[in-house]
């Protein structure tokens, strides 16, 4: 949750469990529940005439204040993150297919000289936890095929975020989203970081100039810019998405070798979910061609 305008008393350690609204004076009120400082027992209130939901997933501000539902479809994913030891600090790897169906693994390696490996699926399309897919892959001939080197002490993160189509609305009045909240991260591959820094940016812009100028205009302006930059592109890797998610094994290997055709900078493109016309010209002709020769 981003606490920069509900004052300085909340910091991370601050779980929120109830918004309110004060009609009266056009005032939001959160409750906010410290389970660290209070032993679980008291409850703090804030006032703020703004609130930014930015508390992923969870939707936390939007749900309690009966504006948007928690996403009903959502990429759950975990990963392992080694020493680089071996490994090519120069390589990703991308995996699909029987390992993760459903899903797909990473390999790639971070700027600090780690190693992450990770699954993720999407639930409900899939009930299998993405932990035992993990513990499979470890312990599958795939590690050494990939001439992984999985050695040393290492680190688990677990995590989910949404996976359902983009819902360009942002702005609910003083009530703003962002982030995860928002569905920022790409349907592709679930890239979210770069995308959402960039957007809280642009919105703690937007809303520091709603507040100089007492004119809602900047804020709004930052949902049709982000609408903009994502919806198009989102529409369609959300429909990639979707039929990834039910390929089989057999899909996949036409797939992976469609994919082989494409340029460097295609690929990069579809991992990003930025689409050209002549991407959505060749999907679309390639699923008519589909359709046209089942009914026939
Ligand atoms: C396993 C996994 C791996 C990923 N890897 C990558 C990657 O390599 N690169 C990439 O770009 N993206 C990656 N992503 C996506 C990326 O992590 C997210 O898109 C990004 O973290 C979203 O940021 P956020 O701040 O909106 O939400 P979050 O990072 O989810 O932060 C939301 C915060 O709000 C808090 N919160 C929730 N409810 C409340 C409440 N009631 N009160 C107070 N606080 C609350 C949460 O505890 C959390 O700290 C990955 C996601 C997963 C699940």
């Amino acid at each position: 949750m981003d606490c920069s305008k509900i004052g300085s008393q909340a910091t991370p350690t601050h779980a929120f469990n109830k918004v309110l609204v004060d009609d009266k004076n056009g005032r939001w009120w959160l409750f906010i529940h410290d389970p660290v400082a209070s032993h679980g027992n008291d409850t703090d209130q804030i006032k703020s005439k703004y609130i930014i939901d930015g508390s992923g997933v969870r939707n936390a501000v939007l749900d309690n204040l009966g504006l948007k539902e928690k996403p009903n479809r959502t990429g759950v994913g975990i990963e392992y993150e080694y020493p680089i030891g071996t490994n090519k600090a120069d390589h990703a790897i991308l995996f699909v297919g029987s390992s993760v169906l459903s899903g797909y693994g990473w390999v790639f390696p971070t700027a600090d000289g780690k190693l992450r490996v990770g699954v993720g699926v999407i639930h409900p399309d899939t009930d299998v936890s993405p932990k035992k897919l993990m513990l499979d892959f470890l312990a599958s001939d795939d590690v050494q095929r990939f001439g992984l080197d999985l050695s040393g002490e290492y680190e688990v993160n677990a995590g989910t975020l949404p996976s359902v189509s983009y819902d360009p609305e942002l702005v609910f009045g003083n009530v703003i989203r962002v982030g995860d909240s928002a569905n920022f991260a790409t349907p592709t591959v679930g890239e979210g970081i770069r995308i959402c820094m960039d957007h809280g940016e642009a919105l703690g812009r937007a809303l520091g100039e709603t507040i100089r100028t007492n004119d809602p205009a900047p804020l709004k302006r930052y949902e049709a810019d982000c609408k903009k930059t994502l919806a198009r592109n989102y529409h369609f890797g959300f429909l990639a998405n979707k039929r990834f998610s039910l390929y089989s094994s057999k899909d996949w290997d036409k797939s992976i070798r469609r994919i082989s055709h494409l340029s460097e900078s295609e690929l990069v493109a579809l991992l990003r979910s930025e689409f050209t016309a002549k991407m959505i010209l060749k999907a679309t002709y390639k699923m008519l061609k589909q359709k046209l020769l089942r009914s026939s």
